[in-house]
């Protein structure tokens, strides 16, 4: 990823991806507050909507339709929904929603995933780790996401099976890069969570990380840590983690991990790049088809998803920290949905909610 801006006075590119269950949900509202956006904040946007996992199944037999990746291969960034839902379930492999998604990430060697992990007082009473715990926990997880064991050959007879976990230099020096800019725009601390006692790849690792690190960041450190040992301090000592760089397989597990932090699925956006900057932004969450069609969605995720956007391909760090000061707000004035409170809002209330702060920035000033 270079650091150079991309957009050059030009109107920004995005794919709509809305997808199924409350994916059309919870993009309507991101919609409605990149509307505010243009309107009130002077950012130009060509929106082109595309088909993606289920709904392009119905539409076309195939969950990431050639359309959708022309559109992308134009675009800097594409906003989605979610994909999946119990209609699809008995559809063949190549016809799983799910596979959109995993298509679409490797057509673009998405391989560095970002997971932000931002816990708030409003909501420290919906973790179920300890309030003292979740003070000032603010950390980025920075997951390798095209490599690994995940991607490595695979095979299987009656009695055994192998995923082979092979990573590759170049692969590991792109993430290392990736993770160390971040780094530079926050504490600069990186932990780079391995199992380097055990796997070759995790010493793989541990050179390249340290070589790139030494050479070209000064002004950044890093620390080792063992998965073991991660998947504990996560819990016992959140706040201590700055930027946590790992595996694609070590990055799954640790990044759901760490969701239980903040509270609730519905809270938690990410963005997965590649050396482009090109960026995939989505909420982590799924199509949660329990809830779809009721205007129950919890919006918070997609739209903080969103502000990633402005941040890492837009360029738009202001705008960002303004939509994320809003949503903040909103939080602190207890403007939570059905999932958090029993007598919370719908999804459309709260994106209103939060439009009318992005209208009016002192409103944005609201709670913490
Ligand atoms: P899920 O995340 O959809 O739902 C889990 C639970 O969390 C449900 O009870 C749901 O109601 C709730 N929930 C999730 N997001 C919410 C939100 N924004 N607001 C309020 N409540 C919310 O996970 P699941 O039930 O395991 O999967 C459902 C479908 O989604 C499956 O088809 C799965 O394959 C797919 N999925 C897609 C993605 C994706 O598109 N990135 C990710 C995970 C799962």
């Amino acid at each position: 990823m270079s650091n150079e801006p991309k957009v050059n006075g030009r109107p920004f590119r995005l794919v709509g991806l809305p997808g199924d269950g409350i994916g059309p949900e919870v993009y309507a509202s991101a919609c409605q507050v990149l509307a505010v956006l243009q309107q009130g904040h002077g950012l130009r946007i060509e929106l082109d909507e595309q088909l993606i996992g289920g709904a392009a199944v119905d539409a076309t037999g195939d969950p990431l339709p050639q359309q959708t990746i022309d559109a992308c291969r134009n675009a800097d960034a594409a906003l989605l929904g979610a994909v999946g839902g119990p209609e699809w379930d008995r559809n063949p492999a190549e016809q799983r929603p799910e596979l959109g998604l995993l298509r679409i990430r490797s057509e673009f060697s998405l391989f560095c995933n970002l997971r932000p992990i931002v816990t708030h007082p409003a909501l420290h009473a919906f973790s179920p780790i300890r309030a003292e715990r979740l003070q000032r926990v603010d950390l980025m997880i920075v997951r390798e996401l095209t490599g690994g064991s995940y991607f490595g050959k695979k095979w299987r007879d009656a009695d055994q099976a192998e995923d082979v976990c092979r990573y590759t230099r170049p692969e590991v020096e792109r993430v290392t890069r990736a993770a160390a800019r971040i780094a530079q725009q926050r504490q600069g601390r990186i932990t780079l969570v391995d199992k380097a006692n055990v796997l070759e790849t995790s010493r793989l690792w541990r050179e390249v990380v340290h070589r790139v690190i030494g050479e070209e960041f000064p002004d950044v450190s890093v620390e080792n840590m063992y998965v073991d040992a991660a998947s504990m301090h996560l819990l016992t000592r959140p706040a201590d983690f700055d930027v946590l760089l790992t595996e694609n397989l070590f990055g799954d597990i640790l990044s759901d991990e760490a969701s239980m932090l903040c509270g609730s699925m519905g809270l938690l956006p990410s963005a997965s790049l590649n050396e482009e900057r090109f960026g995939l932004y989505e909420p982590v969450h799924g199509s949660a088809p329990d809830i779809a069609g009721q205007g129950l969605a919890n919006p918070y995720a997609m739209l903080l998803s969103v502000a990633m956007m402005l941040r890492h391909s837009l360029d738009c760090p202001a705008e960002a920290a303004l939509l994320e000061q809003c949503i903040y707000g909103c939080w602190s004035d207890g403007l939570l949905t059905r999932d958090l409170r029993p007598d919370g809002l719908t999804t459309a209330q709260v994106t209103e909610a939060v439009c009318e702060r992005l209208s009016t920035p002192t409103a944005a000033q609201t709670g913490s």
